[in-house]
């Protein structure tokens, strides 16, 4: 805290809209206050202290001073403005998803908001220094698994979620609702339809556990292919515990 009213934090914008003909309302993800709603004043002036650094995706340090219904951003530094995402249309959609995704599950005064933050920045920042398509999806997967957990819905992965015993290299079945694997025998009375490779099994489980700036020797092997097919199962489980619908994964299956 740095004086009355005033307070510091770490913040990325996901989303702005127009308030006035020279002020925006930006909505950020911060370290310490998770979800915010805040006003950028006089950031659609040319000469405007804050202009690009009020761009989608920049992570600030911020200076804000509280009000009675939203505080105001008083100052800006750029901590990271993921350069290299702004002249890559794959790295802005996906960073775009990855910013929708964050807005719908993040809450305000998230007591989990710096865990959130961190992945938020991570994937940003793991997107935006991709050298191949196969490293951004790789990176999406990672984020999708991570921000799930930390949500609150974890994937079940390695044991029946039915009967509790592990699933090695059998048949299992996918279960989004549920949220993770169902093995053969359970399914005969639950009846569901999806079928999980184990190998898919198997390279999501280490995704999961992958950092974003490591990279494991499935994911060396990879095709793209698998990693569409990894990334349509987790856009499916994310989309079926967010409040909202998704708008960027529209846009995503128009250009892919
Ligand atoms: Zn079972």
């Amino acid at each position: 805290m740095t004086g009355k009213g005033c307070f510091v934090t770490d913040a990325i914008n996901l989303k702005a809209y127009s308030l006035s003909e020279s002020d925006k309302i930006m909505v950020l993800y911060s370290r310490d206050k998770g979800l915010m709603r805040c006003v950028a004043k006089g950031v659609k002036k040319p000469k405007s202290k804050l202009g690009a650094r009020m761009d989608l995706f920049v992570a600030n340090k911020l200076m804000l001073r509280e009000g009675r219904n939203m505080s105001t951003i008083s100052q800006a530094e750029a901590l990271n403005t993921f350069y290299r995402t702004r002249s890559d249309m794959d790295k802005i959609f996906y960073s775009m998803y990855i910013s929708e995704v964050v807005s719908n599950f993040g809450v305000e005064d998230d007591p989990c908001s710096a865990s959130v933050y961190d992945i938020l920045y991570e994937a940003l920042d793991a997107v935006s220094k991709a050298e191949s398509k196969i490293k951004i999806l790789n990176t999406v997967l990672k984020f999708q698994l991570k921000i799930m957990r930390v949500s609150g819905f974890s994937l079940e992965l390695d044991k029946c979620l039915i009967c509790g015993k592990p699933i090695v290299n059998e048949k299992m079945f996918f279960s989004s609702k549920l949220g993770g694997v169902v093995c053969n025998i359970c399914n005969e009375n639950y009846g569901l339809h999806a079928i999980m490779h184990y190998k898919l099994r198997d390279y999501l489980s280490v995704l999961a556990n992958t950092e974003f700036d490591e990279t494991s020797e499935y994911e060396e092997k990879a095709t793209e292919k698998l990693c569409n097919v990894c990334f349509e199962i987790l856009k499916f489980y994310v989309e079926n515990h967010s409040s909202k619908r998704l708008k960027s994964t529209a846009i995503l299956q128009e250009v892919s």
